[in-house]
């Protein structure tokens, strides 16, 4: 049995806790190794490590942060295929999702190459005579990030390559669901040339969570998870004085207008559902049909539904993999009988599915589901699997009062051929990230990824411009070299203004 370890100034450790829990591999459903879930001893000598390194980190020249980017982006090309299979073993999606997700988290890393040039403050010269002004941006000291499941690459990398490119030093605590990849990710960085204690990886549950929100030594909190959970991190952490961004849950609804090629639309819809066992914060899980759209858009669903092929993720023909555990499964197996008990129409089922070969995996098939209403557990709650929910209404205003009742806003998207419907969607909408006929609008690494309403508490979203505004704090210096003292400059008693 592999024994997974945390990562503290620039070595494996297993820490001082005794407590495990089991890494599985949700395609054969057999355990695949064990994590360490830390105590607030191994927190603390995390932070301990990350704020030693800091006095270094902080004073380290834009140039060096800048190298040793460029070179851990290398060493993420070269090992996408090893990174890949250490997310697909212990996630579940396939192996070409899971380079997609390295792709996307790489991105992020691309964006801090170019550091310095984002890092470049303002200057304002003769402001008033012979007094100029200047903007600098401080990094805010040891920064802490909490991450989910579902994108076990991809969501670290929002944080730390940002926090590291500005100065700052970094304790990831990883999802323990499938925590080897930031093993990894700390050999990747060793390997670039970061200084040990730069980057640390604490493993473990609700204890090291608590340890890092309480811990005096850290400035920042970085969560991305359920909502629940993300407004629990945000209350403590900011509580103790912490800077925290916070990314929570989503429903994300896409419309489909009477006029959308609807081909088209059930291609997409279907991955966006269904990719990934709908196990993404920006997968579609309720589907809008406008008007006269709406059987026909059943009709074409249901057909790509069921010709979903559920295997491993490691396996070529497979479309779709397991959900992350037992209990994930029968969560959304009783969300399906309790959308049918509620009045939905059950037009794709995917419960009681079994693969052959692996049938103690944790596989569900995909499920569409017809006639959904608000009121409905089936809409009002995340199921975060592969569930598709039908919600047929008569207008675009209609639609768009539906998605703004919402309480989760992090994605949406509209299909249509009309750009006039799509511009008022799209002003309309109280959602954070708006596709128009694209299904999944992950902003890229230079724009900033987050949402509105319950799936960001808080206000700062994550990566790009916004990432590095929440890593830094701005400092503005106001300077004057006078020549020499003349009795035409006495002290002056009221307050200065520009001369
Ligand atoms: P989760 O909230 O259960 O866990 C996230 C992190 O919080 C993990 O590191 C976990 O160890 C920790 N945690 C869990 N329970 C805790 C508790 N009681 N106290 C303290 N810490 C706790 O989320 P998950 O199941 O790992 O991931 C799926 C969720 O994440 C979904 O809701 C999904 O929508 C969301 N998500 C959101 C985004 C986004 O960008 N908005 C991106 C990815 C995932």
């Amino acid at each position: 049995m592999t024994t997974i370890d945390h990562w503290i100034n620039g070595a494996p450790t297993q820490g001082a806790s005794t407590r495990t829990a089991p890494v599985w591999n949700p395609a054969t459903g057999r355990e695949r190794a064990r994590v360490p879930l830390a105590s607030p001893a191994d927190v603390d000598a995390a932070v301990a490590a990350a704020s030693t390194a800091l006095e270094t980190w902080r004073e380290s020249s834009l140039s060096q942060r800048t190298r040793i980017m460029f070179a851990f982006r290398e060493l993420l090309v070269k090992h996408e295929d090893e990174l890949a299979k250490i997310v697909s073993a212990e996630h579940g999606k396939l192996i070409d999702d899971a380079r997609g997700e390295i792709v996307r988290g790489r991105e992020v890393v691309e964006y801090a190459c170019g550091i310095a040039e984002v890092l470049k403050g303002g200057h304002s010269d003769q402001v008033s005579r012979g007094v100029d002004v200047h903007t600098i941006r401080q990094p805010l000291g040891v920064c802490a990030g909490i991450t989910p499941f579902n994108f076990p690459v991809m969501v670290p990398l929002w944080m730390h390559p940002i926090a590291i490119a500005t100065g700052n030093t970094f304790v990831l605590k990883p999802s323990e669901r499938d925590p080897s990849a930031s093993s990894l990710i700390a050999c990747l960085y060793a390997e670039a040339g970061l200084p040990d204690g730069v980057f640390n990886v604490v493993h473990g549950d609700k204890e090291a969570v608590d340890a890092v929100l309480d811990h005096p030594g850290i400035a920042a909190v970085s969560f991305v998870g359920s909502t629940p959970i993300a407004r629990y991190v945000h209350e403590r952490a900011t509580a103790g004085g912490k800077r925290v961004q916070a990314l929570g849950g989503a429903k994300n609804h896409a419309v489909v207008l009477p006029d959308a090629d609807l081909d088209f639309v059930a291609d997409q819809l279907t991955s966006a559902a269904f990719g990934s066992a709908g196990e993404r914060c920006m997968a579609i899980s309720v589907a809008v049909a406008v008007g006269d759209a709406a059987d026909a858009l059943v009709a074409v669903l249901e057909q790509r539904a069921r010709a979903v092929r559920v295997g491993p993720g490691d396996a070529p023909e497979t479309d779709m993999g397991p959900l992350i555990t037992q209990a994930a499964r029968e969560r959304i197996e009783a969300a399906v009988g309790k959308a049918a008990a509620q009045g939905a129409t059950v037009v794709v089922d995917g419960r009681g599915l079994k693969v052959d070969g692996y049938e103690e995996g944790f596989f569900v098939g995909p499920s569409v589901l017809d006639n959904v209403t608000p009121a409905m557990d089936a809409y009002r709650e995340e199921l975060f699997g592969p569930v598709l929910a039908v919600v047929r209404v008569r207008t675009l205003d209609e639609a768009i009062e539906l998605i703004n009742a919402n309480p989760y806003g992090n994605g949406t998207a509209i299909f249509t051929a009309d750009g006039g419907a799509a511009r008022r969607f799209q002003r309309a909408v109280n959602v954070g990230m708006v596709g128009v006929n694209v299904p999944i609008p992950v902003p890229m690494s230079y724009y900033s990824f987050g949402g509105w309403k319950d799936s960001l508490i808080g206000d700062s979203p994550i990566h790009g411009p916004e990432g590095v505004r929440f890593y830094t704090r701005p400092k503005v210096i106001t300077s004057r070299w006078p020549q020499r003292h003349t009795s035409a400059s006495p002290a002056a008693f009221s307050f200065p203004t520009a001369g």
